[in-house]
């Protein structure tokens, strides 16, 4: 269904896309996955024609999406990250206008709209206002408003963000619902929950480039990342020569073919310190650190708002 190839954008010296790949099949759900500023937005924008890339190509449905954008956007329904919906029209309206840009009339248009209504827990909403929404429900609205034409190819760019869990979940469920109907499906989130939940194919992107991609069994057994998560009462030993990373308050990660035996031996006399040690679990997230050398939550550059992320967030292993 897509086919995106060897894309490449630059915005002035940043290199936002360095030839990345995407592909997903009629069926197939592909969440990206990447840090902030992977280059996900960019990727999505010019599959959808809002961007022009600096090279590559775009098939979509064997149409040439960039010689000819308005055939490939019939094919296609995005939610970008910002909600667009209008708050003076009603939620109905909203669903109504966004079909008929699509080419959806009379009939066809009134019973999509409806169909999708239900599909995201809305149809009680039909009538209101969407200025006198909730957040989570504004949000399903926009996600709703991409899918009212039935898009061959639907893109959701972290659909979930601020959404409560059974907005999470609606979404999920109406996500796995049109891909089962045979729809393609691009998915962005940096919440791991939500890809397994999708049973989602996975594409890990970092610095404007794909750099691992499979199911997630493939992932987690290509990717097996082995070592120690531990917590130290007072700090570490001042003598440690380990490369430890401090992963939250006094908990620490260790990289390595290790076990509790080094751990005891490297801490010393001041073992006694040591409150809890775990091997790192095989999952997604030591996946994404394996393949990625970050943490999916750090900020791209480090620094202080990653260091802060890595405290507020739960860890790898946990
Ligand atoms: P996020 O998870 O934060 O949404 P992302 O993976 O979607 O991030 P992009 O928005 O594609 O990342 O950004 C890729 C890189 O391009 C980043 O370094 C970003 O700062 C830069 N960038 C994006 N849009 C612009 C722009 N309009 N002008 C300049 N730089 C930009």
């Amino acid at each position: 269904m897509l086919r995106a190839t060897d894309l490449t954008k630059a915005y002035g010296e940043v290199q936002a896309l360095n030839g990345a790949d995407l592909s997903v099949e009629p069926g197939q759900v592909v969440s990206l996955l990447g840090r902030n500023g992977a280059g996900k937005t960019t990727m999505l924008s010019i599959i959808a024609g809002l961007l022009r890339p600096d090279a590559g190509s775009v098939e979509l449905g064997g149409i040439d999406a960039l010689a000819k954008p308005e055939a490939a956007a019939k094919l296609l329904g995005i939610a970008p990250q910002e909600t667009g919906i209008y708050t003076v029209l009603t939620v109905r309206q909203n669903l109504e206008f966004f079909g008929e840009l699509s080419g959806l009339n009379g009939s066809a248009r009134a019973s999509r709209a409806s169909e999708v209504a239900e599909q995201l827990g809305l149809t009680s909403l039909l009538d209101r206002r969407a200025g006198k929404l909730s957040g989570g429900e504004a949000r399903r609205l926009h996600t709703a408003c991409a899918l009212v034409h039935a898009p061959k190819l639907l893109m959701l760019d972290e659909p979930t963000v601020g959404a409560d869990v059974a907005t999470r979940l609606q979404l999920i469920e109406a996500v796995r619902g049109l891909a089962a109907e045979g729809a393609a499906v691009v998915y962005t989130t940096h919440y791991l929950p939500e890809v397994e939940a999708l049973d989602a194919d996975i594409v890990i992107i970092d610095d404007g480039r794909v750099l691992a991609e499979g199911t997630r069994e493939q992932l987690v057994a290509e990717h097996e990342l082995r070592g120690l998560r531990f917590v130290v009462d007072g700090g570490l030993p001042s003598g440690l020569q380990w490369d430890v990373t401090e992963v939250g308050e006094g908990t620490y990660r260790v990289l390595g073919d290790l076990d509790m035996r080094d751990l005891l031996a490297a801490f010393g006399p001041e073992s006694d310190r040591l409150v809890s040690v775990e091997a790192l679990k095989p999952d997604l997230e030591t996946v994404f650190l394996a393949v990625t050398g970050n943490r999916l939550d750090a900020e791209p550059d480090g620094g202080p708002d990653a260091r802060a992320a890595a405290q507020t967030t739960e860890e790898v292993g946990s």
